[in-house]
């Protein structure tokens, strides 16, 4: 889950990384009030998860309270990459000296964690990689020691930062650590003109898997911007992805899922989600499974690859009958083909029951790309 830069700025804060006092508003009056509260010129910042947000007009300095009220009218409501602004955060304005980029992130490729720093500041992070990859300073972390003072002055010295920037560098791992991050990310960390260190913009990504140790994380879910479809997929404890395809997807188990994402695209098909309903694939998941994958207007037919093991496919292919039967009391019939793949456990049997069943719509292919092409034969070609 990413975080909007006013959530990061609290949770930075928390971890008494140095941040400026700041207040997040919806509305040019609340600017405005927020700003008299401060006291003194602001700076007016677009809440979106998106960069570049400077460039787009959606950051600006504010003389006084009117003024903090005209620019967020300016602001709220704008369009920033595809992105509405409802918010604005109001910050006190800073009279930067120097501009820095500091971020720390998991490392996949070596198995560790990285300290990424530069002194090149405020641009785009991805630009100075680009054209100047030699002022962009990586320092790997182990992850069994962490950041100390020690190796914070050993970051801060080996990217050049001035030396009062390592207690922030301290502080800002200890963050990283203590809320399951998987990417911090300041740019620019700034020097002011008194030659004190400040966080100035934030993104935070936070480990959806490490969930369960942080409570509070829940509260930081953004409900306006997610997807409609997975945000009520999550609400029934499915585990589904919107993708953009008409082949909609129904397996069971991460790694069978994957897979027929793969031979639906070999098909010469898109598929049209993720989802995998687990082991025990009850006829309640299968009809929530279904009526979340029809849902997507965009779902042409629908492709339930199930490989039985722990769960027969017999007790599948119950689940599937079963499935039909509780949407058709919904008032939400399945009205799009099905192509089933049954294998593993008592696949013959779940076979005979689907057969006897007789279900509009509903084809059984013996093969994983035998069904796959069924699917996507009967999604039609992709305009
Ligand atoms: P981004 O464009 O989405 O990364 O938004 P940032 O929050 O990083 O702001 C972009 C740029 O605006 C920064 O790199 C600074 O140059 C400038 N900026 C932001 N806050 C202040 C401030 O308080 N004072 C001054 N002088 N410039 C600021
Ligand atoms: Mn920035």
């Amino acid at each position: 889950m990413d975080l909007y830069e006013y959530q990061a700025r609290d949770l930075f804060e928390a971890h008494e990384v140095p941040v400026l006092p700041g207040v997040v508003v919806t509305t040019p009056e609340a600017a405005r009030a927020a700003a008299a509260e401060l006291g003194c010129s602001v700076v007016i910042k677009a809440q979106v998860k998106t960069g570049g947000r400077g460039k787009a007009g959606g950051v600006k300095l504010a003389a006084d309270a009117d003024e903090a009220r005209a620019k967020a009218d300016d602001i709220l409501g704008m369009d920033i990459k595809g992105h509405r602004v409802n918010r604005v955060l109001v910050t006190t304005a800073t009279d930067i000296a120097d501009e820095y980029y500091f971020s720390y992130l998991l490392d996949r490729t070596n198995r560790t964690f990285l300290a990424m720093a530069s002194l090149e500041g405020g641009v785009e992070i991805e630009e100075t990689a680009a054209t100047n990859p030699e002022a962009l300073v990586r320092v790997p972390i182990d992850p069994l020691t962490g950041v100390d003072s020690a190796k914070a002055r050993e970051i801060v010295a080996a990217v050049g930062l001035p030396e009062q920037a390592a207690e922030a560098v301290e502080s800002l791992w200890s963050a990283f650590v203590a809320e399951d991050a998987l990417l911090v990310e300041v740019n620019p960390l700034v020097r002011d003109a008194g030659g004190a260190i400040v966080a100035l913009d934030g993104k935070v990504t936070l480990d959806d898997n490490a969930g369960i140790r942080h409570v509070a994380h829940a509260g930081l879910r953004d409900h306006d911007s997610a997807d409609p479809l997975e945000a009520r997929a999550h609400a029934k404890d499915l585990n589904y992805v919107r993708l953009d395809g008409r082949v909609g997807v129904i397996g069971n188990g991460a790694g069978l899922v994957m897979s027929t994402l793969d031979v639906v695209a070999l098909a010469g098909a898109r598929p049209a989600n993720f989802l995998d309903i687990g082991g025990g694939a009850s006829a309640e998941v299968m009809a929530n499974g279904l009526e979340i994958v029809l849902a997507d207007p965009a779902v042409r037919s629908v492709l339930v690859n199930v490989f039985g093991g722990i769960t027969a496919c017999d007790a599948v292919a119950d689940g599937i009958v079963r499935a039909f039967a509780l949407l058709a009391s919904r008032g939400e019939p399945v009205d799009r083909p099905v192509v089933v793949r049954l294998d593993g456990n008592r696949a013959d049997e779940g076979r005979r029951i689907l057969g006897a069943a007789g279900l509009p719509g509903l084809e059984l292919v013996d093969t994983m790309d035998g069904a796959a092409a069924r699917a996507a034969e009967l999604a039609g070609r992709e305009a």
